[in-house]
């Protein structure tokens, strides 16, 4: 049996909510999606937050909630999960790529200003892996140029940047999908300062309706449903356990690791860096390396092995941006199991497969 990249943690918890809400009669939004609502804001310490059907979902409302749409550019990062760049596509507005730094695999600030335009509405900057992105500079540009902060914390819940935790630095999405770092199945959150973008938020997810039949603006349906809202709950209940025995296997991890070609990831001084993944940088034979690896019975995987602007259909619109940092790495990115459901014995095989590879 190999050791899995990625496996959600269900205990008796999730079963007995899940129970519970079926047997409740109430399957859609209800209660439930409440419940998950308040404790999400009071994890993330903001006022708001606002359960919709998925990460991808969260984003493309929180951009037409911040009023942005055809004509506007956006600035975010090339490396990342499609949805990132897709949701701004989707709103009608114009995602603009600027490259990545090497040590946090997260926007570089230093290019950011650079890429500011008289059309940009808004900064999408992705707290890629969990590591959270250097919001502080980030923050000033947005103030210094009147431009909103849509976080892509999908893979960062439970991370912080100098205290504060990541979801809180303006409006951000959050994703539920079965692999990420807590869960409901499929399931998306985005938590915001503003009043007005989370009652906006609240239309936008169910047809623009306040009350039942009555719609006030175009809207979508993109609800959670308290099955899964209780899923979420229960998952919720157990991040900072989940979060302290990720960040302990990629302790375990670097120290364990020595190899004269793979540099292992690091964190910032003053972040939370919450491991949703644990990416390796190998200069070598990358494909030797995840051949080795499979073969030693050590799950491993590629995020991400395409540029966002250099998939067929960026190509197709136009998109040929020089990036060559993030470009770079693509080639030399590899990523291993992290998850809190490994054993003492997997992070030991993990970290003697990855010693003895021949690159
Ligand atoms: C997972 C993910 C999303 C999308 O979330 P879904 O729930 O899968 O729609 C967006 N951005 C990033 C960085 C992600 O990892």
């Amino acid at each position: 049996m190999s050791i899995l990249i990625a496996r959600p943690l269900i205990g008796r918890e999730e079963e007995a909510a899940v129970l519970e809400v079926l047997r409740s009669g109430m399957l859609a939004q209800g209660p439930k999606v409440a419940e998950l609502e308040s404790a999400f804001a009071a994890r993330c310490a903001v006022p708001h937050a606002i359960a919709v059907s998925n990460g991808t979902a969260a984003l493309f409302l929180a951009l037409l909630a911040h009023g942005i749409g055809p004509g506007d550019e956006v600035i975010t990062t090339p490396f990342s999960f499609i949805a990132t760049g897709n949701s701004i596509l989707m709103t009608g507005a114009r995602p603009v790529f600027v490259d990545i730094e090497p040590q946090t695999f997260n926007l570089d600030v230093d290019q950011l200003a650079a890429a500011i335009t008289e059309r940009t509405r808004a900064i999408m900057p992705v707290h890629l892996y969990g590591h959270p992105a250097a919001m502080d500079a980030i923050l000033a540009l947005a103030e210094r140029h009147g431009l909103a902060i849509i976080e892509d914390a999908a893979q960062a819940v439970g991370a912080s940047y100098q205290g504060r935790p990541a979801g809180s630095f303006g409006t951000a999405c959050f994703s539920l999908y079965a692999t990420k770092n807590i869960m409901s199945g499929e399931g998306g959150m985005v938590t915001t300062q503003s009043a007005e973008v989370a009652e906006k938020l609240r239309l936008l997810r169910n047809h623009g309706s306040r009350v039942r039949y009555h719609h006030d603006m175009l809207g979508y349906n993109l609800r959670l449903t308290d099955l899964q809202a209780a899923i979420g709950l229960a998952q919720l209940e157990k991040l900072e356990d989940f979060t302290t025995r990720r960040i302990a296997n990629a302790t375990f991890l670097n120290a364990q690791i020595k190899h004269p070609q793979i540099t292992t990831p690091t964190s910032q001084p003053d972040v939370r860096h919450v491991y949703h993944q644990y990416t390796l940088r190998i200069a070598g034979d990358r494909d030797a390396a995840v051949r080795q690896l499979s073969a030693a019975g050590v799950g491993n995987a590629i995020f991400y092995p395409i540029l966002i602007p250099h998939q067929p259909f960026y190509r197709e619109m136009g998109y040929n941006t020089q990036l060559p940092v993030a470009e770079q790495t693509t080639q030399e990115v590899l990523s291993l199991p992290v998850h809190p459901a490994l054993s003492e014995a997997d992070l030991a095989q993990i970290a003697q497969a990855v010693n003895a590879l021949q690159l």
